[in-house]
Protein backbone atom coordinates (compact mmCIF):
# COMPACT_ATOMS: atom_id res chain seq x y z
CA UNK A 1 0.00 0.00 0.00
CA UNK A 2 1.34 3.55 -0.61
CA UNK A 3 0.79 6.27 1.63
CA UNK A 4 1.14 9.66 0.53
CA UNK A 5 1.75 11.07 4.21
CA UNK A 6 5.73 11.87 3.72
CA UNK A 7 5.43 14.42 1.02
CA UNK A 8 3.91 17.26 3.04
CA UNK A 9 7.53 17.21 4.77
CA UNK A 10 10.24 20.31 4.36
CA UNK A 11 13.56 19.68 3.28
CA UNK A 12 15.28 20.30 6.56
CA UNK A 13 13.89 17.26 8.10
CA UNK A 14 15.72 15.11 5.08
CA UNK A 15 19.39 15.84 6.89
CA UNK A 16 19.75 12.54 7.76
CA UNK A 17 18.96 9.94 5.14
CA UNK A 18 20.13 6.67 7.41
CA UNK A 19 17.80 8.50 9.86
CA UNK A 20 14.57 9.35 7.90
CA UNK A 21 15.08 6.06 5.92
CA UNK A 22 14.44 4.30 9.38
CA UNK A 23 11.71 6.18 9.70
CA UNK A 24 9.78 4.78 6.89
CA UNK A 25 10.21 1.31 8.15
CA UNK A 26 9.33 2.42 10.99
CA UNK A 27 6.06 3.77 10.29
CA UNK A 28 4.97 0.91 8.48
CA UNK A 29 6.00 -1.41 11.52
CA UNK A 30 3.67 0.68 13.37
CA UNK A 31 0.89 0.65 10.56
CA UNK A 32 1.17 -3.20 10.67
CA UNK A 33 1.62 -3.69 14.18
CA UNK A 34 -1.40 -1.02 15.39
CA UNK A 35 -3.24 -0.44 12.80
CA UNK A 36 -2.63 3.13 12.74
CA UNK A 37 -1.66 6.38 10.80
CA UNK A 38 1.74 6.92 9.77
CA UNK A 39 3.39 9.65 12.17
CA UNK A 40 2.49 12.83 10.57
CA UNK A 41 4.78 15.49 12.18
CA UNK A 42 8.11 13.60 12.57
CA UNK A 43 11.16 15.45 13.56
CA UNK A 44 14.23 14.12 12.25
CA UNK A 45 17.60 15.17 13.14
CA UNK A 46 21.02 13.37 13.21
CA UNK A 47 20.75 12.99 17.00
CA UNK A 48 17.77 11.86 17.30
CA UNK A 49 14.04 11.61 16.50
CA UNK A 50 10.87 11.93 17.05
CA UNK A 51 7.58 10.36 15.82
CA UNK A 52 3.71 10.73 16.87
CA UNK A 53 1.30 8.09 16.55
CA UNK A 54 -2.10 7.78 17.98
CA UNK A 55 -3.55 4.84 19.28
CA UNK A 56 -6.29 3.76 21.59
CA UNK A 57 -3.96 2.56 24.74
CA UNK A 58 -0.64 2.99 25.33
CA UNK A 59 1.94 0.37 23.90
CA UNK A 60 3.31 -2.34 26.67
CA UNK A 61 6.82 -2.95 27.18
CA UNK A 62 6.98 -6.17 25.00
CA UNK A 63 5.51 -3.72 22.35
CA UNK A 64 7.95 -1.27 22.24
CA UNK A 65 10.68 -4.38 22.42
CA UNK A 66 8.87 -5.56 19.71
CA UNK A 67 8.94 -2.50 17.64
CA UNK A 68 12.63 -2.49 17.83
CA UNK A 69 13.49 -5.55 17.06
CA UNK A 70 10.84 -5.64 13.60
CA UNK A 71 12.77 -2.65 12.56
CA UNK A 72 15.96 -3.80 13.08
CA UNK A 73 14.76 -7.35 11.44
CA UNK A 74 14.26 -5.27 8.63
CA UNK A 75 17.06 -3.67 8.29
CA UNK A 76 19.13 -6.36 8.66
CA UNK A 77 17.87 -7.67 5.61
CA UNK A 78 19.75 -5.83 3.44
CA UNK A 79 17.02 -4.95 1.65
CA UNK A 80 17.26 -2.10 -1.87
CA UNK A 81 15.37 1.29 -1.04
CA UNK A 82 14.02 2.21 -4.63
CA UNK A 83 12.44 5.28 -6.02
CA UNK A 84 9.65 4.86 -8.81
CA UNK A 85 7.12 7.30 -10.71
CA UNK A 86 3.87 6.62 -10.92
CA UNK A 87 1.36 9.41 -12.64
CA UNK A 88 -1.50 10.94 -9.88
CA UNK A 89 -4.09 8.81 -12.15
CA UNK A 90 -2.16 5.59 -11.46
CA UNK A 91 -2.05 5.95 -7.74
CA UNK A 92 -4.03 2.97 -6.48
CA UNK A 93 -7.58 3.41 -4.86
CA UNK A 94 -6.64 3.14 -1.64
CA UNK A 95 -4.34 6.34 -1.44
CA UNK A 96 -5.88 9.20 -0.03
CA UNK A 97 -5.16 12.25 -2.52
CA UNK A 98 -6.76 14.65 -0.15
CA UNK A 99 -3.80 14.62 1.89
CA UNK A 100 -1.27 16.36 -1.06
CA UNK A 101 -0.29 19.19 -1.34
CA UNK A 102 -2.59 21.91 -4.06
CA UNK A 103 0.37 22.08 -5.76
CA UNK A 104 1.50 18.58 -6.03
CA UNK A 105 2.77 17.69 -9.54
CA UNK A 106 0.90 15.24 -11.88
CA UNK A 107 3.84 12.96 -11.16
CA UNK A 108 4.17 11.15 -7.50
CA UNK A 109 7.95 9.72 -6.55
CA UNK A 110 7.49 7.14 -4.63
CA UNK A 111 9.90 5.53 -2.28
CA UNK A 112 9.90 1.38 -1.91
CA UNK A 113 12.15 -0.07 1.38
CA UNK A 114 12.28 -3.75 -0.55
CA UNK A 115 9.04 -5.02 0.05
CA UNK A 116 8.07 -3.91 3.31
CA UNK A 117 7.35 -0.01 2.63
CA UNK A 118 5.86 2.09 0.10
CA UNK A 119 4.76 5.62 0.10
CA UNK A 120 5.32 9.30 -1.90
CA UNK A 121 8.13 10.96 -0.34
CA UNK A 122 10.44 13.65 -1.94
CA UNK A 123 13.23 13.23 0.97
CA UNK A 124 16.48 12.12 1.00
CA UNK A 125 16.96 8.00 1.36
CA UNK A 126 20.27 5.67 1.80
CA UNK A 127 20.75 3.07 -1.22
CA UNK A 128 20.35 -0.19 1.09
CA UNK A 129 19.21 -0.67 4.82
CA UNK A 130 22.85 -1.99 5.58
CA UNK A 131 23.48 1.40 5.44
CA UNK A 132 20.97 2.69 8.36
CA UNK A 133 22.65 1.04 11.05
CA UNK A 134 20.81 -0.12 14.37
CA UNK A 135 17.35 1.47 15.31
CA UNK A 136 17.34 2.34 18.80
CA UNK A 137 14.12 3.45 20.66
CA UNK A 138 15.14 6.17 23.17
CA UNK A 139 12.26 7.25 25.48
CA UNK A 140 8.17 6.99 24.95
CA UNK A 141 5.24 8.77 26.24
CA UNK A 142 2.22 8.54 26.04
CA UNK A 143 -0.77 10.94 26.78
CA UNK A 144 -4.37 11.50 25.37
CA UNK A 145 -3.58 8.94 22.49
CA UNK A 146 -0.75 10.16 21.51
CA UNK A 147 2.49 8.18 21.52
CA UNK A 148 5.54 9.65 21.05
CA UNK A 149 8.51 7.52 20.10
CA UNK A 150 12.34 9.03 20.29
CA UNK A 151 14.40 7.02 18.35
CA UNK A 152 18.13 6.99 16.89
CA UNK A 153 19.99 4.79 14.45
CA UNK A 154 23.64 4.01 15.20
CA UNK A 155 26.25 1.87 13.30
ZN1 LIG B 1 11.27 9.53 2.74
Amino acid sequence: MIDTTDINKSNKEYANPAMHTAEHILNQTMVRMFGCQRSRNSHIERKKSKCDYYLNEAPTQEQLAEIENTVNDIISKNLPVTISFVSKENVPDEIDLNKLPENVSETLRIVSVGDYDKCACIGEHVKNTSEIGRFKILTTDYTDGRLRLRFKVEQ
